[in-house]
């Protein structure tokens, strides 16, 4: 029997989104493919809350990171850094022969509107990359804050929203986001495969005097097969079909504010958990994830021990992740997951640590 995963991504994706990848295959040259991306594409904007240009990239979350560095920096960018991922963006930054420089926070801390105003102050960034919400470490940071003093400052702004978007309400115009990206087997409750991003007129226009963008992710290629209904290289094709279908009910059959409101229900829920049985490993609760609970392992509980024993109870256990990976677990709430299977999962991490 399949396993619940209780890992930030994948995640389960319901039996009907699946047979949607099972659907036979089609030309990506033909009026079919173009209908189904273009429908799909509607869709991710109404999800996004932006008008800008959305693109699909057959990667994981990483290519377009990759892509939106090589695609926006310019001159020299400001990665900010709490946690895996973010961190690992300075690495992409820096990898592909891009000036920038890392502000380092301690991992538990949220990025704050202060911190990125006094950096970018200094006039000598022309983009900054963040993560909304940092998978390894639970933590949201304040992204509505930290774009109001962004627009204050000529920076292409860079956000990955992997494992928030459309679990946390992100509106990409009202916070001026340029490059705004994710993939699909977080929040979204598909198979992994595809990534979205959204790329504003002011960042493409930006884009066509950055040399060395590279192939793959290329935005101007994007675009000039966009404008054609079409991706530059063959797409992931099934997983549209289920990204498209996954889309109406994400949109229309549970609606975005039930969505977030759920997710909303299970961080308060595993939080509470966490605090009578453990603690938060994020410094400050407000904000705590509401998609994913990094949990600090103050008993000193046998993780692997743990793990074991959820596995034979069908569940997949997710460790701590990282440099923090011996001092950490993480119980993810995300995507399709409902209130009553996580009650449940809690009651047996109970059972078992006979709490
Ligand atoms: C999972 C994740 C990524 C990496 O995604 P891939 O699909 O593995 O490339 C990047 N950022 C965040 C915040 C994530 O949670």
């Amino acid at each position: 029997m399949a396993k619940k995963l209780f890992i930030p991504g994948p995640i389960d994706v319901s039996p009907d989104v699946l047979a949607k990848m099972s659907e036979p295959m089609i030309g990506h040259r033909g009026k079919e493919f173009s209908k189904l991306m273009m429908s799909a594409t509607g869709k991710l904007k109404r999800l996004m809350f932006t008008d800008n240009t959305v693109f699909l990239s057959t990667s994981s979350s990483t290519g377009l990171m990759e892509g939106a560095v090589r695609n926006c920096v310019g001159k020299k960018c400001l990665n900010i850094g709490n946690g895996a991922f973010s961190d690992r963006w300075h690495e992409i930054t820096t990898s592909n022969a891009r000036e920038a420089d890392f502000l380092s926070l301690d991992w538990g801390k949220a990025v704050t509107p202060e911190m990125v105003d006094e950096k970018l102050s200094t006039g000598e960034y022309d983009a900054l990359t963040m993560v909304h919400n940092e998978t390894s470490t639970g933590v949201t940071s304040p992204l509505y804050e930290i774009a109001k003093v962004v627009k204050n400052h000529d920076v292409s702004f860079i956000v990955d929203t992997v494992s928030s978007m459309a679990g946390t309400k992100v509106e990409v115009d009202k916070l001026g986001i340029d490059v705004c990206l994710f993939g699909v087997q977080k929040a979204m409750a598909l198979p992994p495969g595809l990534a979205v991003c959204s790329v504003s007129e002011r960042a493409m226009e930006k884009a066509k005097s950055i040399e060395n963008r590279g192939y793959y992710f290329d935005f101007i290629t994007f675009q000039k097969y966009l404008d054609r209904e079409q991706t530059p290289a063959t797409p992931a094709i099934s997983q549209l079909n289920a990204l498209d279908y996954q889309l109406d009910k994400i949109l229309d059959k549970e609606g975005l504010e039930n969505r977030y409101k759920r997710h909303e229900e299970m961080g308060n829920l595993t939080r509470d958990w966490a605090k009578k049985n453990f603690a938060l490993f994020p410094e400050e609760e407000r904000y705590s994830s509401n998609t994913v609970t990094c949990v600090k392992n103050t008993r000193e509980v046998d993780c692997s021990d743990l793990k074991q024993k959820l596995a034979d109870k069908g569940y997949v256990f997710a460790n701590g992740y990282g440099k923090i990976a011996n001092k950490t677990f993480r119980i993810a709430h995300m995507g399709d997951r409902t209130v009553d299977e996580l009650k449940e999962y809690l009651s047996d991490i109970d059972g078992v640590l006979g709490l």
